[in-house]
């Protein structure tokens, strides 16, 4: 690991100081904030992230690690850790889909360490980006070109990509974040502001080194998300290569809202098959109005996965995904639902 001056942030103010120059979440970015360190400290030690300052936020858990739920929402402290939010009564209740796809993530010591903002700006698993001895990799290296197109590519993703990187957003709960149209707090040098959630991941645009929206010194504070009838009837749906310890090959996260048989709303997000945590408008704009049964779900699907494009390795993944949202949309169905409280 390469020299860095380790800094503790005792405030919010502070760390935006400090973190002046933490740009957007890039590899190349001199500052890093640090929450948990389990995605910051692993690519320390790969050197691929190389900070010459780390800006320690975790004294400032002490106001941003709390879960409440209100008349408007859910909220979610971005420092509260996974393990926490996961077990929280509230969220098990209300928010299924939240506290699934935190359960199903990582392992329980790495969910005792890890926090919710470290959590949804985790890196891409792409080997190519954690093996610097690779010199392609525009993400690491802007302009280098990107080695998995031609390369090994069986978990990379199909939706959202272009011809600078297919790689795959990772993470689990920042689908259901997406899916259920959260909003993302931010404190920065130049004050707070909301930004919703689906903005915080750039899209792939020729810029696969910006990866967030996030400005210089801005530090995540915490999540809202609204209430909705589709948030109790909701669930979390992970297919891996092995049943624990594992990251998504597909994912689905689905919040319904029934009228007896039929769809008055739902929401959908996609994880494992896509460039950035995805939702899929199209898939819930087919199932609004109709009777949910397997072939409305399977005509949401094809819509889900109708721009898919695959590099050979991934070939197998539009039908997977297909095949874990027709799974998911018919589970949720069936779910018994808590009342509102
Ligand atoms: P850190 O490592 O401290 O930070 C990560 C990044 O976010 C850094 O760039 C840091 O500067 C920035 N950052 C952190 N907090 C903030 C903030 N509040 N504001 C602004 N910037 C911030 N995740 C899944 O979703 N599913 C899985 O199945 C899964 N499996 C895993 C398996 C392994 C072996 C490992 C090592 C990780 C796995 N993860 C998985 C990822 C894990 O969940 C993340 O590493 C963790 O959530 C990151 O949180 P942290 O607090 O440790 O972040
Ligand atoms: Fe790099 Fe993206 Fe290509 Fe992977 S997919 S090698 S992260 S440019």
């Amino acid at each position: 690991m390469r020299p860095f001056t380790y800094e503790r942030a005792g405030d919010l103010s502070e760390a935006s100081r400090l973190g002046a120059n933490t740009g957007q979440g890039q590899t190349d970015a001199p500052v890093q904030f640090l929450a948990g360190g389990t995605t910051l400290v692993d690519l320390m030690k790969l050197d691929v992230l190389r900070p010459t300052r780390v800006v320690d936020i975790s004294p400032l858990g002490a106001d941003l690690a709390g879960v409440a739920l209100t008349s408007r929402g859910l909220h979610l402290g971005a420092l509260a850790t996974m393990s926490k939010v996961a077990e929280h009564p509230d969220v098990r209740r209300a928010y299924p889909a939240i506290a699934e796809s935190l359960s199903l993530a990582a392992s329980d010591q790495l969910r005792n360490m890890a926090s919710l903002g470290g959590n949804v700006l985790q890196r891409t698993r792409c080997p190519y980006y954690r093996d610097p001895s690779w010199e392609a990799c525009n993400k690491r290296r802007p302009g280098s070109g990107c080695t998995a197109i031609q390369g090994y590519n069986h978990n990379h993703a199909v939706l959202g990509v272009d011809e600078n990187c297919i790689a795959q957003y990772p993470g689990d709960l920042g689908v259901v974040l997406a899916a259920f149209d959260a909003e993302v707090e931010l404190s920065g040098p130049s004050g707070a502001r909301l930004l919703a959630f689906t903005s915080l991941h750039r899209p792939a645009d020729g810029e696969p080194h910006l990866e967030t929206n996030l400005r210089p010194g801005e530090v995540i504070t915490g999540f809202n998300v609204p209430a909705g009838a589709w948030t109790r009837r909701s669930l979390y749906l992970k297919v891996r290569d092995r049943s624990s310890y594992e990251f998504a090959l597909a994912s689905a996260a689905v919040g319904l809202d029934m009228d007896g048989e039929t769809v008055r709303q739902a929401r959908i997000g996609l994880g494992g098959v896509a460039y950035r945590p995805w939702r899929s408008p199209e898939a819930e704009a087919v199932l609004v109005g109709k009777p949910l049964d397997e072939a409305t779900a399977k005509a949401a699907t094809d819509a889900a996965f109708a721009g898919a494009v695959t590099h050979g390795g991934n070939d197998f993944k539009p039908e997977l995904g297909r095949r874990t949202l027709v799974r998911a949309l018919l589970q949720a169905q069936s779910l018994p639902v808590s009342e509102a409280s």
